[in-house]
């Protein structure tokens, strides 16, 4: 894997390109007091101006080794474009990349995923580059989840738990993600960006929570409004996912505990299985 990592490193340009991958366990916990930017579609000419402007972020074409593509201006292309982002939040990506592909190995090797954008010239996340946007997922195997096509709202049970395990996965790296439960600015594609880590799920956070209540009606029929007020009801759900999944400690202030019950929620999600 290592070979992958110095052939993507030959994208890297900028002061940042010097940092190893060495620090992949540790995610940089800055610029974690930033709100989620919920106006965040890019356009073409967003991400053709951040190109030129962001001297202090790295350059990617793949995460790991896996393509990114774009499709926001021409669907289904596979040319290799130039991406921007941090070198933490690279590093960051490269953890999540690894995660899902661990998580998904039944759908064989991901052969590429889309993103709408990293690093774009704007406020928030983004323009710090450190955020991302999946807009698509690719396996090898001849699967797909697709954000960009509101794969959340699917009339399929199976690829609506496809997208929560996707999701998952992300929540495993990335403490705010926002995804088409959210908003409706969300539902084309998958928000993941530095703000608030460490991970863990928080009952005042209105996207936690609406993860949490899409988790537990689409893996146990739990019939709850989605609408991202952790009540009585939710709870009760919750309590019962938990038990089902056999977590014990507190998900709520572990980080590690969080991460392994979002590893069972995303390998019940790739399973097609009820919990
Ligand atoms: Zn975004």
């Amino acid at each position: 894997m290592f070979e992958n990592n110095v052939t993507r490193r030959g994208f890297v340009t900028g002061a940042a390109a010097v940092a190893g991958l060495a620090g992949l366990s540790t995610i940089a916990p800055g610029l974690a007091s930033a709100d989620p930017k919920i106006a965040d579609q890019h356009t073409e000419a967003e991400l053709r101006a951040s190109e030129a402007g962001a001297l202090a972020m790295m350059t990617f074409q793949k995460i790991d080794g896996t393509p990114v593509y774009y499709w926001r201006s021409n669907r289904g292309n596979t040319t290799l474009r130039n991406w921007q982002c941090t070198d933490a939040f690279y590093n960051a990506l490269v953890a999540w990349i690894r995660d899902l592909r661990s998580l998904s190995s039944s759908y064989g090797s991901i052969s590429y995923i889309v993103s709408a954008g990293f690093y774009v010239d704007k406020p928030g996340q983004h323009g710090a580059g450190t955020a991302m946007d999946l807009d698509h997922v690719r396996w090898s195997g001849g699967n797909t989840i697709s954000p960009l096509d509101k794969h959340h709202a699917s009339t399929n049970a199976a690829i609506r738990k496809r997208y929560l395990a996707t999701e998952a996965v992300c929540r495993r790296r990335f403490r705010y993600v926002l995804d088409g439960w959210y908003n409706a600015d969300h539902a084309d594609h998958i928000h993941s960006d530095f703000g608030g880590l460490p991970v863990r799920v928080l009952k005042d956070s209105e996207s936690d929570t609406k993860f949490v209540q899409a988790v537990c009606n689409n893996f146990r029929g739990s019939g709850l409004v989605i609408d991202g007020i952790w009540g009585t009801n939710t709870q009760n759900a919750f309590n019962g996912l938990k038990s089902a999944l056999g977590v014990t400690g507190d998900p709520h202030t572990s980080s590690s505990v969080w991460q392994a019950m979002l590893s069972k929620i995303a390998t019940k999600g790739f399973a097609n299985q009820n919990i």
